[in-house]
């Protein structure tokens, strides 16, 4: 592997950097203070669409995309550190049209949407003037186990008529959110992996009550976390992505680049707590001596830079082994990441907390809100137990008798 970066990859660092110095830093307090102020946790500051304006004029939008049309044209390895980059402030990702869930349904769309899917909603996300969800966890069913995904979507006509509950939609609440991809069951009769489909559902469709945001360890986020009833909401049958029978392919497609998205922006967020730590550590006496003097704080210093970089490095082959041989190739890397990625941001997170003493919890360093942030990456997108699952059947597959060697392979 060549882990040197490409000099495409270092202009666009360079000026993402030198961005997110000039403008994303000290917009956080504005942008923390204008929400406040608004009354309403899911109120868009102002400064976030002053942001979305600056990022576009610099050029740095809609990195993530690897298509030359609509994106930057970056390979996997190429965004996997401005990703890292993005993930250091929580207003980042969102001002340069880079966030979650929205890459992901812009790429399924940009993948497999009709010429008229695109025009109507991938171009709007492209703009960066509409939201979008993505809707398949059920609070009725263990959906880590997406088998179990039971809305129904059945035909009528040229309808398709939707029944369920989903929870957990992260994005339902944000003021420009317009769209969700809904999966659910078509087929329930056909093969275990060909029963689902993936629909486009406009948020205003009749029948669609997001009756609930769900809190994260208190915290409601200014995108929100919807719990959505579905009670027959009429969609054309045009909206159906790709075919029916399609929804596993299409979020299996969906998951490569989104969990190296997700695993750099949180090795990002440990790389600022720990220049928090380290700030901190230095600037603190106790017992006649800077805390960064004591043994343990140097031994929690250096464990962090330690796993950090294991971290970015793993995450790295990953996106490398995307780019060159596929995301199929890549699947115990990916697995491994999502896994390792997390946990490595929460045990920074939470040393940085401790050096931090009382103000560690507060929000007056960010650290709080972060680690909670970060808690919910070892569930969304598959708990960690999930993505050991498929790794440990990988790496037992050349010892198990040959009948039981295709089960999860
Ligand atoms: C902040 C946040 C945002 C989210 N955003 C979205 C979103 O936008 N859209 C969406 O559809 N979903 C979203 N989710 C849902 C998330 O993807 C699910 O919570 C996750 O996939 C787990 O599903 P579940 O909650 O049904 O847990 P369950 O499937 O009930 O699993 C519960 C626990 O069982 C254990 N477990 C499961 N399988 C195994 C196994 N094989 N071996 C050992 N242990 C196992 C794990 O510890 C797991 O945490 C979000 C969740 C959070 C917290």
């Amino acid at each position: 592997m060549d882990f040197e970066p490409s000099q495409r990859c270092s202009e666009f660092k360079e000026r993402l950097s030198a961005f997110m110095d000039e403008h994303i830093y000290p917009a956080e307090d504005v942008y923390e203070r204008q929400l406040r102020d608004s009354g309403d946790p899911h109120h868009q500051p102002a400064i976030m669409e002053e942001l979305k304006l600056l990022a576009r004029e610099a050029g740095l939008w809609n990195m993530f995309l690897p298509d030359e049309e609509h994106g930057a044209g970056l390979s996997n390895s190429d965004y996997a550190p401005l990703a890292e980059i993005l993930g250091r402030s929580r207003i980042a990702s969102e001002a340069c049209n880079c966030s979650a869930p929205d890459t992901g349904n812009m790429e399924v769309l940009h993948q497999f949407g009709t010429p008229e899917q695109k025009d109507r909603w991938l171009m709007p996300l492209l703009e960066g003037e509409i939201r979008s969800a993505f809707a398949m966890t059920e609070p009725d069913v263990a959906s880590s186990d997406a088998t179990n995904i039971g809305l129904r979507i059945e035909r009528d006509g040229d309808e398709y008529v939707l029944n369920g509950r989903k929870w957990w939609i992260t994005n339902v609440f944000h003021p420009n959110c317009r769209i969700m991809i809904v999966m659910g069951k078509t087929q329930p009769d056909a093969p275990t992996y060909t029963q689902q489909s993936q629909v486009l559902v406009p948020l205003d469709t009749p029948g669609v009550t997001v009756q609930r945001n769900l809190p994260v360890f208190g915290y409601i986020d200014q995108d929100g976390h919807g719990e959505i009833l579905f009670e027959n909401v009429r969609v054309p049958l045009s909206n159906v992505i790709s075919k029916e029978g399609d929804g596993f392919m299409i979020a299996q497609a969906r998951l490569g680049p989104g969990r190296i998205h997700h695993c750099m922006r949180a090795i990002g967020a440990a790389e600022r707590a720990l220049e928090k730590l380290c700030q901190r550590a230095v600037s603190r006496v106790t017992f006649g001596q800077p805390i960064a003097m004591r043994g343990n704080i140097q031994d929690w210093v250096a464990e962090s830079r330690i796993e950090i970089e294991m971290a970015r490095l793993l995450t790295l082959k990953a996106a490398w082994m995307m780019d060159t041989v596929g995301n199929r190739h890549a699947r115990t890397e990916i697995a491994a990441i999502k896994v390792a990625a997390p946990n490595v941001a929460l045990k920074v997170l939470d040393r940085a907390i401790q050096v931090h003493g009382g103000g560690g919890v507060t929000e007056d360093f960010g650290l709080a809100s972060a680690y909670a942030h970060l808690r919910t990456l070892r569930l969304a997108d598959g708990p960690d137990e999930v993505h050991k699952l498929s790794i440990a059947r990988r790496e037992l597959a050349p010892y198990m008798p040959r009948e039981e060697r295709a089960v999860g392979a």
